[in-house]
């Protein structure tokens, strides 16, 4: 008998249950197809001992102990269906854990029809890809407190630790977890996009792998220092197997996606935010699709500029820069959903949750959780002033090689957003006066006026 259970040997469940074995708990394991759930066993080693293997639900829900508790890791489309066997077999007070990558939307609507009948509920965002479900991922509850005190020390054991702090946490009600976990994603999409985009620049500029490896090894010491920055420098230095040539230069340019960035757009978009680096980083995969477009697009028009030179330091810094921008319009889309879903989240744990174990972790979260829990003015992170002088000092380099890049034909749309949002927000008086006139004449919208209180007002052409 165990206390909890994994349904769900994928890469993330197999990874997952080894890692509760690991941490001395006891775990019930199942897969729908057995042979999974065997294969997991066949590799577990000394750590088989700890497993309680099922070849069926009901056996894998009879070999739990009252009350129950189930962590479901299938892909998002099979979760319904998976609730749906298990409630039959599972009382009132028994517990499902949704860890997978599920919409918080989904979540909320799951959390109301296992709760109302009577069974507790949590969706959980894990971050770390295989390695980090295997050795420590970071871990991101959603759901009620209730819910979340019988397996607090499980999940509390398994997470990777900061200093000894766990990277785990209850961050609020229903889908708290999982949207807090989507956003992680948008901010890893649009990371990788952003250093895809630095790669772009020093490729353009002549520069070979092992030098390039050598740079990204090198800003990995530095302000820059981050698993992504780190793993694009070992990924530079390999080779592929059969051809000797650097593994990325036979890779072909297409990049996947399961939704969580598209989803951290939509979201953001519904709640009248801007993620504009994560946009364009969704943007930028969906172009990657279209190979036969941008051949012909490349034959029409033929990129006859120079190549794109901009010193090491400038883009170490326009990374820092966008980087910082990034996670601030993450954590204002996190603020946003707080008051629009009461879930009274705390960003600066968020960011501390987010120092290790997951895929953005980088020694900027410290910095940004401080910033948070001084509390950002307006809510944003470049007006807390540690962030303030570095933008200070940053910025320039950015405005450097976007300027190189657009010159010299170069595609660096997150970069390039960043810039935007960053120089857009920094304008006391912008240029929506005019939209506004547009507005009432067209529309007769009507406007406020800088110099007389109330709204309504409206030009002389309503005359
Ligand atoms: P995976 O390796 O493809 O495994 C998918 C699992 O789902 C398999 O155990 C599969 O069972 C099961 N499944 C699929 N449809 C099912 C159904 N209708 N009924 C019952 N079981 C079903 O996937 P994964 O990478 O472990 O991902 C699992 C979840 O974790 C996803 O939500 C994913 O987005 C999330 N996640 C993944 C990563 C990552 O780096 N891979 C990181 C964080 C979160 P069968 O063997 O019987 O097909």
């Amino acid at each position: 008998m165990a206390r909890i259970g994994v349904t769900g040997m994928g890469t993330m469940g197999a990874a997952l249950a080894l890692n509760i074995a690991d941490n001395a708990f006891d775990i019930a394991v199942h897969n729908r197809s057995p042979e999974k759930t065997r294969a997991v066993l066949a590799g577990a080693g000394e750590l088989t001992e700890r497993l309680v293997p099922a070849e069926s639900l009901e056996e894998f829900v009879g070999s739990l102990t009252k009350p129950r508790a189930v962590l479901i890791m299938v892909n998002a489309n099979a979760v319904d269906a998976v609730i749906e066997d298990l409630m039959p077999l599972l009382e009132p007070g028994d517990l499902i854990v949704d860890a997978g990558n599920a919409n918080f939307n989904d979540t909320r609507r799951r959390a109301n029809s296992v709760e109302d009948a009577g069974l507790l509920f949590l969706g959980v965002g894990v971050s770390g890809g295989e390695e980090g479900a295997r050795f420590g991922p970071s871990i991101m509850v959603g759901g009620t407190p209730e819910a979340y005190a019988p397996i607090k020390d499980i999940i509390e054991a398994i997470a990777a630790k900061f200093e000894g702090d766990p990277c785990a946490d209850f961050l609020g009600t229903d889908g708290a977890g999982h949207f807090v976990k989507t956003v992680h994603n948008g901010i890893e999409y649009a990371d990788m996009q952003l250093i895809a985009e630095a790669y772009g620049l020093l490729r353009a500029d002549g520069r070979d792998m092992g030098e390039m490896a050598a740079l990204f090894g090198q800003w990995n010491e530095g302000s820059l220092q981050s698993y992504l920055i780190e793993i694009t420098s070992e990924i530079l230095k390999v080779r592929d197997r059969d051809t000797g040539k650097p593994i990325v230069d036979v890779i072909l340019d297409q990049a996947g996606q399961k939704g969580t960035g598209r989803w951290t757009v939509i979201e953001a978009l519904k709640m009248g935010q801007s993620a504009t680096a994560i946009e364009s980083a969704v943007a930028a995969r969906s172009w990657s699709a279209l190979s036969e477009t941008r051949e012909a697009a490349e034959a029409a028009f033929p990129v006859t500029g120079g190549v794109a030179s901009v010193s090491d330091s400038d883009m170490e810094a326009a990374l820092l820069a966008t980087r910082i921008l990034t996670y601030g319009q993450g954590m204002a889309l996190l603020a946003a959903a707080s008051d629009e879903f009461d879930w009274s989240l705390d960003l600066a744990r968020v960011a501390e949750i987010w120092r290790a174990g997951c895929i953005i972790r980088s020694s900027l979260l410290d910095d940004i959780s401080s910033a948070v829990r001084d509390e950002l003015p307006h809510g944003q992170l470049m007006l807390a002033p540690a962030f303030v002088a570095r933008l200070n000092e940053t910025i320039p380099a950015l405005r450097r090689v976007v300027t190189a890049a657009m010159v010299n034909g170069q595609s660096v749309p997150a970069m390039a957003a960043s810039l935007s949002f960053f120089d857009t927000l920094r304008r006391a008086r912008g240029t929506t006066d005019l939209i506004q006139a547009q507005r009432d004449f067209f529309g007769r919208h009507g406007f406020k006026r800088v110099d007389r209180d109330g709204d309504g007002f409206h030009g002389p052409w309503a005359d």
